[in-house]
C-alpha cells in the first residue's frame, strides 16, 4: 500500500513524532521543526538526531517531511522580514537536511502589490543562499488563494521560474485544490484538475499529496481542513480522487483537524478502508 501517515507533534520532543506516527500505524509522517508561529528555531542535539534517524530507520517510516514554519515572506515590502525569512527558511531547511527529512514543504507568499516576475526574482532569490541539499528536497504547496500557487497552471509556472537544484517538485493539497475552484466532490473537479495537470501540469513532478477535506465550498478561497468525508469534498471526492492512476503510488498525509490521537485514528481509518476498497 502507499504510504500514508499524518502531521504528528514534536511537544517535549522530536522523537514525539515517531512515538505518535508508530502508534498511528503510519508508514510516513511530518512535522514542524518548531512552533510554526515564531521566529525562534531551537537547535537540535547531535545525540538527539541520531537517535530519531535510528528510530526512523527501525520503524520505516518514509518519507518524512517537514512542513515551513507559516512566517517566512521571501517577498515581503519590509527589507528587515526578508532578512529574517531568508535566516530562518535557510535553518530550517539545514535542520531538514540534517535530521534525514526527505522534503521540505513550504507554501509560498503572494502578495497583491507585485506582480509575478518580482514575486518570482525574490523568491527565488531567497532559495538560491541554500547550498545544495544531501538528503532533502523542497517541495512548493499549492494554496487555496494566490496569483503564483492555486491554480494548477500557476503553480506550475512558479516551480519552473523559481526552480534550483534544490527544488524538485510540488505538494498537492486536496483542501486547497477544492479551495481553489477544483471541485474534487464531482467528476467534473477531477476532470478539470486532470485536464490542467496534462496541459500545464506535470504529474511527476508531484511528490506528495496533503490529503485534507474542506470545511468551506469549492472555489471559496479559504483554507479549512475538515475531517475525511465530513466536509465538502466528502467520501465520494475522496475515493474519486484517490482513484487518480498519475497519483497512485505517492504518499499520503493528512492535515486534519485533531484534539487527540483519536481524530487521526479515525480519519486514517476512513483513508485506510477507501484504499482497501479501491484494491479490491
Ligand atoms: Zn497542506
Ligand atoms: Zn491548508
Amino acid at each position: 500500500m502507499r504510504p500514508l501517515g499524518v502531521h504528528t507533534s514534536i511537544k517535549n520532543t522530536l522523537l514525539n513524532s515517531i512515538a505518535e506516527a508508530v502508534e498511528l500505524k503510519c508508514t510516513t509522517f511530518q512535522i514542524f521543526l518548531h512552533s510554526p508561529q515564531v521566529w525562534k528555531i531551537p537547535e537540535f542535539e547531535q545525540s538527539l538526531i541520531e537517535e530519531f534517524r535510528k528510530q526512523r530507520e527501525y520503524y520505516a517510516l518514509n518519507p518524512l517531511v517537514v512542513h515551513a514554519s507559516y512566517l517566512i515572506n521571501l517577498i515581503s515590502s519590509n527589507p528587515k522580514t526578508i532578512a529574517s525569512s531568508r535566516f530562518l527558511l535557510k535553518r530550517e531547511v539545514l535542520a531538514s537536511d540534517s535530521i534525514g527529512a526527505d522534503y521540505y514543504v513550504i507554501h509560498l507568499k503572494d502578495n497583491k502589490d507585485m506582480n509575478k516576475d518580482e514575486i518570482y526574482t525574490k523568491t527565488k532569490e531567497g532559495f538560491d543562499k541554500i547550498e545544495f541539499l544531501s538528503n532533502c528536497k523542497i517541495l512548493l504547496e499549492n494554496t487555496a488563494k494566490s496569483k503564483i500557487t492555486a491554480r494548477i497552471p500557476d503553480l506550475f509556472e512558479t516551480f519552473e521560474r523559481v526552480r534550483n537544484n534544490n527544488i524538485a517538485g510540488v505538494c498537492i493539497d486536496t483542501c486547497h485544490l477544492f479551495a481553489a475552484g477544483y471541485d474534487l466532490g464531482k467528476d467534473e473537479g477531477i476532470e478539470s484538475f486532470i485536464n490542467d495537470m496534462e496541459k500545464y501540469g506535470d504529474f511527476t513532478l508531484i511528490k506528495m499529496i496533503h490529503l485534507n477535506d474542506s470545511k468551506t465550498s469549492s472555489g471559496s478561497g479559504i483554507d479549512r481542513h475538515e475531517h475525511i468525508g465530513k466536509g465538502y469534498i466528502g467520501e465520494a471526492g475522496f475515493i474519486k480522487f484517490l482513484k487518480i492512476q498519475a497519483l497512485s503510488s505517492l504518499p499520503l498525509i493528512l492535515e486534519t483537524p485533531k484534539k487527540s490521537l483519536q481524530d487521526d485514528l479515525k480519519n486514517l481509518s476512513v483513508v485506510r478502508a477507501i484504499l482497501r476498497k479501491l484494491k479490491s
